[in-house]
């Protein structure tokens, strides 16, 4: 097996599965054979005679990963399922604490405008019958994820955009509010008078929360919530909403939600893309350090200079995130307790 491992700011050339990796594999086996509750069976999807994985959870239940440091996100979806709750519903309500906080300029209220001073956000929700509802360029409402699900749930279709959004969002009684704070209006005029847009790496444009939760029924869902890149074109819209890129759940095999430069993760059809790895036997971390890989790798990738992060959880509840620079850093709650990971990554600030 041939493959390429970014440690730190090391590129290393492995030729073979490494000793780290086949260890992991054996330990996981073993413990899948060895416990009860954790035993790996192998059944077919009923319609199409493919193989899947049934293999029950080996890490407890339940538990909630997020991009960033959110420990009070992660918190409120915990407390739904603590209380038996289902993962949608964790995930809608933790993403709505951080579009509610003013403090977090990319998401919600207070997140930074588009050049023309416009606060637009993308928002989108995946269950685990793999139902999706997403929300592009909505303006005046918070709650973008709320909007998102109800499309997944109320209507037909699967994305609303613009004013057609906005105006499906007063119908199911969300209300109108003015989304650009002083503070982020105190930061665009400031940004105006140079009028530069370069895509910053590091973390203060970057807070996009994407979370992906796994219920006591060990069922997976996932959402993810944004203001999108300050400053961006008017009208410009991110991998945040985009199913497949921004986010991607497949109840049988695991979840991905991505953060960072929307565009490079759009072009790579990024969480699709961790999902199907881990389809493929990787685990989380590794299908996370793939998917990056698929992006510093491209011609002429300009990696250097911009910012992706994934985080990635399996049926089994193993966990793992990788980003192209340092800094980038997943919530988890689990076992009652919140804690904050720092990813592995390429390239060390
Ligand atoms: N992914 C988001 C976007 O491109 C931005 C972010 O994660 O901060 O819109």
């Amino acid at each position: 097996m041939y493959s390429f491992r970014f440690r730190g700011n090391k590129k290393e050339n492995l030729i073979f599965m490494n000793r780290r990796k086949f260890l992991k594999n054996a330990t996981l086996s073993t413990a899948g054979l060895a416990v009860g509750s954790t035993l790996v069976n192998c059944a077919e999807n009923s319609k199409t005679g493919t193989p899947i994985s049934t293999t029950k959870s080996v890490a407890p239940l339940p538990l909630v990963i997020a991009t960033w440091n959110v420990p009070n996100a992660t918190l409120e979806a915990y407390k739904i399922l603590e209380k038996g709750g289902n993962a949608l519903d964790a995930v809608e309500a933790g993403c709505k604490v951080e579009e509610a906080d003013v403090a977090n300029q990319s998401v919600g209220k207070g997140g930074l405008p588009d050049r023309e001073g416009n606060v637009t956000l993308d928002a989108c929700i995946m269950d685990k019958n793999g139902n999706c509802g997403s929300v592009v360029y909505l303006q005046n409402i918070t709650h973008a994820v709320t909007v998102a699900r109800n499309v997944m749930e109320n209507t037909p279709h699967v994305m609303l955009a613009g004013k057609g959004a906005e105006q499906y969002a007063y119908e199911i009684g969300l209300k109108k509010e003015n989304l650009l704070t002083e503070a982020s209006k105190k930061a665009w005029e400031k940004w105006k008078i140079e009028s530069k847009y370069k895509p910053i790496i590091n973390i203060e444009n970057h807070d996009t929360i994407g979370m992906l939760a796994i219920d006591k029924n060990g069922d997976i869902s996932g959402a993810c919530t944004t203001s999108g890149l300050a400053y961006k074109m008017a009208g410009r819209v991110g991998d945040s909403p985009i199913i497949g890129a921004g986010l991607f759940i497949d109840n049988e095999i695991g979840a991905s939600v991505a953060t960072g430069l929307g565009e490079e993760v759009v072009k790579t059809v990024g969480s699709f893309l961790v999902v199907e790895l881990m389809r493929q036997g990787k685990s989380p971390q590794d299908a996370c350090e793939e998917a990056i890989k698929r992006i510093v790798e491209k011609p002429n990738s300009d990696y250097k200079n911009f910012q992706v992060g994934y985080i990635a959880v399996n049926k089994q509840g193993e966990t793992g995130s990788y980003a192209v620079h340092q800094w980038f850093s997943m919530t988890k709650f689990q076992d009652g307790k919140n804690e904050n990971i720092q990813s592995e990554f390429v390239i060390k600030a």
